[in-house]
């Protein structure tokens, strides 16, 4: 079977939206730029994501997970560093006034939106965090801001999770949230945008260990994301030569976009200097206590996992969606191959025709499924074009209801890769769902 694989960006944008993904923000009124709308299938697939992180992350002896708020205390975020460092290099075209990274330009080349030459801007730093009032009153005292992170909402709780939940080091505390970045080049479909989600752990450690817990970490996220299907050859690694200032290692998995080759996650060794930060700041022992040896008290270190969830996302929409030529013309199809687990539908149920003999057990075996799974129920066109729309958003199981049926008290289930068809009796289906897909 060979397959067409590279798919555009444009291609997917396009199939997104057409099959009910994901839309473009306020798009009515012309769209908001860089900011996406999950559609139905994009929250069930995005949710699917969340879900599988949320258990590899977490259904262990050693993860907590909490939930912070969005708004945090102002004094964080001048601790972190966000405040004063959070910053990129930004240049106007002075004609048409279009903005530029001036990392990512040639600032000697003609603009490359007009044309103009020798039209930028000095570089300036600008800050990347959005910020906003909190209260009725406008004054700088009330100034608050969207977090570009969520890992600070993990570092401030530290003290808390750590003796409510009585951890020992090593111990991770995981969160999934919102975070928000004013890019200057926001782009790439929903590889970078301005509102976006993140899935982070800190794994609180004895200093000395890092090397150890940074190996470790390595192996599990590069496992995670195979397991979620993406493609070995489409993933690296990259070391980080230069690091941030609160590092002392730092690695990403980097996913072959339609684009090029981008970080997905970044797994960064980051020292005590989140910890020392707020404990300067807050004025709040933060220190941590070892019993096992010999009381000594200190500030943990700290191994990072940080992933974008719609980054994520993005990747695995990009491996999963595929045409084939079979060489059979009949067959040529567009697929999404998502791994079952992940897939925002787990099975159609298509009576053969719109007849109340064939919808009686259809719709019969659609409720029960549905304790279980997202199903859709499809009475419309040919057997054939369902099943190429079931394909299209990469349902694993296609369910057909027929005549024979009514008699043998089975149906035929397809499957989305292999496309070949079996009689399963309908009081085992789920369990034959569940079985076939590990579900
Ligand atoms: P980049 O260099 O691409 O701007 P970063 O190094 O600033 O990313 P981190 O601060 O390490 O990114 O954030 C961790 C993860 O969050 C990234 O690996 C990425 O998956 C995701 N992420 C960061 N910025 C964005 C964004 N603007 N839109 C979507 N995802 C993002």
């Amino acid at each position: 079977m060979s397959e067409e694989n590279l798919k555009s960006m444009a291609d997917l944008v396009a199939h997104s939206k057409h099959r009910g993904f994901i839309f473009q923000s306020s798009e009515i009124y012309g769209g908001l730029g860089s900011c996406w709308d999950m559609g139905p299938l994009g929250v069930e697939l995005k949710n699917n994501l969340k879900q599988s992180w949320w258990k590899a992350m977490t259904y262990r002896d050693d993860i907590d997970g909490v939930d912070a708020a969005i708004l945090m205390h102002p004094t964080v975020w001048k601790a972190s560093g966000h405040v004063d460092n959070f910053t990129d290099p930004l240049v106007d075209c002075k004609v048409c006034k279009s903005r530029f990274r001036a990392d990512n330009i040639d600032l000697n080349a003609p603009c490359s939106n007009c044309g103009s030459k020798d039209s930028f801007t000095e570089p300036r730093n600008f800050n990347l965090m959005f910020s906003t009032q909190m209260g009725p009153v406008e004054d700088t005292s009330s100034k608050v801001y969207l977090r570009p992170e969520t890992a600070q909402g993990i570092f401030v709780n530290f003290p808390n999770v750590q003796t409510t939940m009585r951890r020992k080091l090593p111990f991770g505390i995981a969160q999934i949230g919102k975070a928000f970045r004013n890019e200057i080049t926001p782009g790439n479909f929903i590889f970078r945008t301005r509102e976006f989600e993140q899935m982070e752990m800190q794994y609180f450690i004895k200093p000395g260990t890092q090397a150890e817990a940074m190996e470790m970490w390595k192996e599990l996220r590069w496992n995670w994301h195979l397991e979620n299907g993406l493609r070995k050859e489409r993933l690296q690694w990259k070391k980080h030569e230069q690091l941030a200032h609160y590092a002392d290692a730092a690695f990403d998995i980097e996913y072959q976009f339609a684009h090029g080759w981008g970080e997905m996650e970044g797994i960064h060794s980051r020292t005590d200097f989140d910890l020392k930060q707020h404990q300067e700041y807050s004025k709040k022992n933060l220190n941590y206590v070892d019993q096992l040896d010999g009381n000594k008290k200190y500030l943990p270190y700290v191994l990072e996992t940080s992933v974008g969830c719609d980054r994520c996302m993005l990747a695995i929409m990009s491996d999963a969606y595929r045409t084939e030529f079979p060489g059979d013309a009949e067959k040529e199809r567009v697929v999404m191959r998502f791994k079952p687990s992940l897939a925002p539908i787990k099975a159609a149920i298509m009576p053969l025709m719109k007849k109340p003999d064939l919808e009686g057990p259809a719709t019969a075996l659609l409720r029960d499924l549905q304790k279980d799974f997202k199903c859709e129920y499809d009475t419309a066109g040919s057997i054939g074009k369902r099943y190429r729309r079931q394909d299209e958003i990469g349902t694993p199981a296609c369910i057909t209801v027929d005549f024979d049926t009514l008699t043998d008290h089975s149906v035929t289930v397809r499957d989305r890769d292999t496309m070949v068809q079996e009689r399963v009796a309908l009081d085992k289906v789920k369990s034959y769902i569940k079985e076939k897909f590990s579900l």
